[in-house]
Order: C-alpha cells, then structure tokens, then sequence
C-alpha cells in the first residue's frame, strides 16, 4: 500500500472512532477531542476544532508535525491539539489519545478526587488509580508536560472541571481505557451510596498490570 493508502486508512480509522465515542455518550456534541499518531511519518491526525462527530469525514481531519504546525487539513486545528503533541513528544507508548467528557468522570473531576480503579478492566487499562490534573487553562503545551508528571506511567488522567484524556497503543485501546475508567468512576459513585467500596488488594496489581 502506498503512504497515501495509509494515511487514509488511518483518518478512516480515526473518524470511526471518534463516531463510537460520541456515539456511547462520551463526548456530547463537538466536546471532547481523539488524535492517533501515523508511525510512518510520525506526524498526528487529529480532529478538528468544535466540530460535529456526526458530520465529521475524513476530509475533516486535520494532520500535524509535532510542531502543532497543519501538513494537511482545511479546518480549525482543535485548540487541545498542544496537549496531544506534548503526549506523543514525551510519551513513546502512546499510538493513540482521547481527550472525553464522560459525566461520572467529570463528577471526580469537579470534586478533585482521583477515581479508584474499582473494575480489573480499569486497573489493567489505566495501570492504577486515576489521578487528577489541578485545573488550569488546557491550550499549551506547558499543559501537556504538567498533566504528564501528574499521570507518570499510567495510562489516564482526569482534568479537573474538564474531562479526562486516555492512551493507548492503539485507538481501540484508548477508547477501551476512556470506557473503563467512566465505569469505575461510575461504580465508585454508585458504591459510597452504599458505603465504602473494596479495593482490588494492592498485592494483585504487579500481576495485573505487568
Ligand atoms: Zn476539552
């Protein structure tokens, strides 16, 4: 296949995606924002500034360099996309990144408490509990780096009052990571109803993340 082929296959990729999270409710509206990086050229596709998934083609997709500069692409740039690209300058593991809305998450948000991995699915995918980035303005880069010493190796992290972003190696698997953390977050919410939820033991958590 030639590198145009690629580079279409993985815009089809990415508009996919983006339709399965906004279609499980995980970015409501244009919120929220997905890139995945193209291991050919290592340049970033990304969506578009405010845009309706609904409507979103892969001529809407934008490519960048890691500069944040536009190869291709005649929409607005999303004004997150410095925080991706801070992502993929820092962090060899990530393919791919979702930046979702997710309500429960969002509830741990705006209170600042970081959300236990309650489910094994979040623990495996999120590598621990999620923690949460102290709300600050989300368009640098500076943003990106900050975010990336409060995640450390994890795999997720909430913003406070807005949101949370999620890698992974792939697409699939960030978006399984952005899921898995919005049903703990879910479940955590749901169990302090009830009183205080157990903990996966800490003993079992080396085997589960490797
Ligand atoms: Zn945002």
């Amino acid at each position: 296949m030639s590198a145009a082929q690629d580079l279409n296959g993985l815009k089809q990729e990415l508009v996919a995606g983006a339709a399965q999270v906004a279609g499980i409710g995980l970015v409501p509206l244009t919120q929220g924002n997905l890139s995945l990086r193209d291991p050919q050229s290592g340049h970033v596709l990304m969506t578009p500034h405010d845009f309706p998934y609904d409507q979103l083609t892969t001529d809407d997709v934008l490519v960048l360099d890691l500069a944040g500069d536009v190869i291709e692409g005649r929409r607005e740039p999303s004004h997150e996309s410095q925080v991706h690209l801070a992502v993929y300058e820092r962090r060899a593991d990530a393919a791919a990144i979702v930046h979702a809305e997710p309500i429960y998450t969002n509830l741990f948000g705006v209170l600042h408490k970081a959300i236990a991995p309650l489910h094994v699915g979040t623990l495996i995918d999120v590598r621990g509990e999620v923690p949460v980035m102290p709300f600050a303005p989300s368009g640098s880069r500076q943003f990106g780096y900050d975010m990336l010493e409060v995640m450390g190796d994890r795999n997720a992290v909430v913003w406070a009052n807005h949101g949370m972003l999620a890698i992974g190696d792939s697409l699939a698997k960030a978006i399984h990571c952005t899921v898995m953390v919005e049903i703990s977050a879910q479940l955590y919410h749901m169990a302090l109803q009830h009183g205080e939820p157990h903990q996966i033991p800490q003993r079992y958590h080396g085997m589960l993340v490797g």
